[in-house]
């Protein structure tokens, strides 16, 4: 790294109106961190590698190439002011030649923590936060002495690159446990107590590169086939348990000098000393159990996320109501005419290629007092 690139990526980002941020990744988070930046008067550019991305269509330029593609990491650093990223995959050495020339928030050193299952656990069970029940797992024997340890029914997961359910089995007694191991193919993996939660619930954090935390009311979500369906606002929990979960979100976003929007996904397991929280998985980006922000509140998690890595105020999110997401999968996009004629909803289709199943297609939001105006 030359003088004057240590000067690029230590000062602190200051965007105006105008300016250019980079996103790596073209899905529909990459798209509506787009469209939040152009209300604020920000360009984005986009960087993905498959020419049907869906973010593609919202922004004036995109860079179609390969993460390992140095040349083209290199053209697309020296085009923006600041870079950001819509998934936690990221390469680590994209993030690190990218680093060199622009700030790349939030810090790619997090990805580190984040992309690893196992690294995620310890990071949060050191802040003193709950978790299941874990094990580090890389062979049939230790997969046996994990069992004996924590017990079963257990969940197996890889540590890397799991997402809606890939890369993890459920084990109970009596499963070949050996036969688990050679399906789930690999040599790293985690083994997790199983937690039989009361309700799942999500908590969006934004942090500001001053400190400051702001969270979104705690989100409470219900999978199917382990992706998410539908997500409502706010939770059906306490108001303790609420404050709970949203300083257990604004305490890992603290100790990981967050800049920009996590989510954090947690269980609500109730046992006899009462409800407790614990965290199942931290996405160092928006994420798809916000989407309801987008109509349900004063400011969404796009427009937060925009805003940290701008170096810009935060807002102090608003609920227009109680709120509804409801995610469009596979085939469900083909009802996109009949959600038009709901009263209240606010559809968003992503403009995707062909609904496969499992695709995440585009999602609509319902609110209720809104709802309740307009009927
Ligand atoms: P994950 O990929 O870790 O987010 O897991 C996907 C889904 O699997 C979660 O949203 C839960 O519904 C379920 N799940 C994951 N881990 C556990 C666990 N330890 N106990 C019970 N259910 C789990």
């Amino acid at each position: 790294m030359t003088a004057i690139d240590a000067l690029i990526v230590n000062r602190q980002v200051k965007l105006k109106p105008g300016d250019t941020i980079g996103i790596l990744g073209g899905g529909q988070l990459g798209r509506m961190l787009a469209m939040a930046a152009a209300r604020l008067g920000l360009r984005c550019q986009v960087f993905s590698p498959d020419p049907d991305s869906p973010a593609f269509d919202v922004v004036l330029n995109a860079a179609c190439a390969e993460y390992a593609d140095v040349e083209a990491l290199e053209l697309f650093a020296n085009d923006v002011d600041v870079i950001t990223y819509e998934f936690e995959n990221v390469p680590a050495a994209a993030a690190l030649i990218l680093a060199a020339r622009r700030p790349v928030l939030p810090n790619r050193k997090i990805l580190e923590t984040t992309q690893d299952r196992l690294a995620e656990k310890d990071f949060v069970k050191r802040l003193g936060i709950g978790t299941a029940d874990y094990a580090d797992v890389s062979s049939p024997a230790t997969l046996r002495a994990a069992i004996s340890r924590i017990g079963l029914p257990a969940v197996i997961k890889t540590r890397r690159f799991g997402y809606d359910g890939k890369g993890q089995a459920m084990i109970r007694e009596g499963d070949n446990t050996d036969h688990i191991w050679e399906e789930l193919g690999t040599k790293s993996a985690i083994l997790e107590a199983f937690i039989p939660f009361e309700r799942e619930i999500s908590v969006i954090a934004a942090r500001s590169a001053s400190g400051e935390v702001e969270c979104f009311d705690v989100t409470e979500n219900e999978h199917r086939d382990h992706i998410l369906k539908i997500s409502r606002a706010p939770a059906a929990i306490s108001d303790a348990l609420a404050a709970q979960a949203r300083d257990v979100a604004g305490k890992i976003a603290t100790a990981l000098d967050y800049v920009g929007v996590l989510a954090v996904e947690m269980f609500v397991l109730v046992d006899d000393t009462g409800p407790k929280i614990l965290v199942n998985e931290i996405a160092p980006r928006v994420h798809n159990s916000g989407h309801w922000t987008l109509d349900g509140a004063s400011i969404s998690q796009f427009e937060q996320h925009i805003r940290a890595i701008a170096g810009w105020p935060l807002g102090k999110p608003v609920r227009h109501g109680p709120v509804t997401m409801t995610n469009l999968i596979g085939d469900e996009i083909l009802e996109y005419e009949q959600w038009l004629t709901v009263p209240g909803a606010t559809v968003h289709l992503y403009g995707k290629g062909p609904p496969r199943p499992g695709r995440k297609m585009g999602h609509v939001t319902l609110v209720e007092g809104k709802r309740a105006k307009t009927s």
